[in-house]
């Protein structure tokens, strides 16, 4: 392996703030293609398909997914084959998929109730002995290997935070970092509503990633650490943004030239920045924010936000 994969994203100080330092880790800038934590997700997922001589990279997503979008960059950056089965049989074009296709991917969009076997096993596994050259990841990168990605984010981090906070989908990235055995407060920001379910689905993910890693010694989680759910930032379920979210990200981006993206770390920023604002969080504390990327969706939200009179500006 070469080149990008063995960079650490830096830590960039964005602002004082009545008193709270915060700092940002840019894993966005690991590669304009392949980033954030589906970067993180997708490392050791490749590693494993090239130790399995296997030629296509099959995995799932949603239309303007920001894990199809990296698998797609990542099969044509190394040269191989790549499939997705895309959630909807009636998507045919955004520019992810265009972007996507573009890479090479041969995209196949399929039916919801299709596309609910996803995760079970004996789907899984007729699909595995159909097609014996394809190695599959699952859906946005989640599971044990996925995981594993994630943790190295927190290796990466030498400094003492007092809050590491990270956008949340299925909690498997917010999973990964904590098994890292870091010792702080860590904050995740759900993208979709009723977020409440996944703490206790971190804890699994937490479980069983300790379970079969353990041998390696990976997968120890401080005693000390804490997780908070922010439960009240996620502008009405996800994929949904409203105007004041997406004037928030232009005038950060006025004045910090930091771009974030609308599903999952606008919103986490936004949340951040209100929290210091509204006074709850105490002067002096520093707080680490994970960027994980995600920007490859602004076109399609920006196509999206015309209707409304609403544009991200870059
Ligand atoms: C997928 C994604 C997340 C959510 O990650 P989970 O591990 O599913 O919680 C957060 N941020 C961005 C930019 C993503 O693309």
């Amino acid at each position: 392996m070469n080149s990008f994969e063995k960079i650490n994203s830096p830590i960039q100080h964005v602002d004082t703030l009545n008193g709270v330092e915060v700092y940002i880790k840019r894993d966005d800038l690991i590669h304009p293609e392949v980033s954030g934590n589906k970067w993180r997700k997708l490392k050791y997922h490749y590693e494993a398909f090239r130790e399995s001589n296997k030629k296509v990279m099959l995995t799932f997503g949603g239309a303007f997914s920001n894990h199809i979008a990296a698998t797609a960059a990542l099969g044509k950056m190394y040269g191989f084959e790549t499939k997705a089965l895309i959630r909807g049989e009636e998507i045919t074009t955004n520019p992810t998929l265009d972007f996507c296709r573009s890479c090479g991917m041969e995209i196949e969009a399929i039916s919801r109730k299709q596309y609910d076997e996803r995760d079970n096993p004996e789907f899984l596994g007729m699909l595995g002995e159909a097609l014996p050259e394809v190695y599959l990841v699952p859906e946005g990168g989640k599971g044990v290997l996925g995981m594993r990605g994630c943790l190295d984010i927190m290796d990466e981090v030498k400094d003492q935070f007092d809050m590491v906070c990270v956008a949340g989908g299925t909690g498997t990235t917010m999973a990964g970092m904590m098994s890292s055995g870091y010792e702080t407060n860590f904050q995740l920001f759900p993208a979709l509503k009723g977020g409440d379910f996944l703490r206790p689905a971190i804890q699994k993910h937490i479980v069983d990633f300790g379970q079969e890693l353990s041998t390696q010694g990976l997968g120890k989680i401080s005693t000390r650490a804490t997780l908070t759910l922010q439960n009240d930032y996620h502008f009405g379920g996800y994929g949904k943004v409203q105007p004041e979210l997406i004037h928030f990200m232009n005038s950060l981006y006025e004045k910090y030239q930091i771009p974030l993206d609308p599903i999952y770390t606008g919103k986490m920023m936004f949340g951040i920045l209100d929290k210091i604002e509204k006074g709850e969080i105490k002067a002096g504390t520093k707080i680490l924010a994970i960027h994980t990327g995600g920007l490859q969706g602004i076109k399609g939200m920006n196509e999206r936000l015309q209707k409304r009179g609403l544009q991200i500006n870059y």
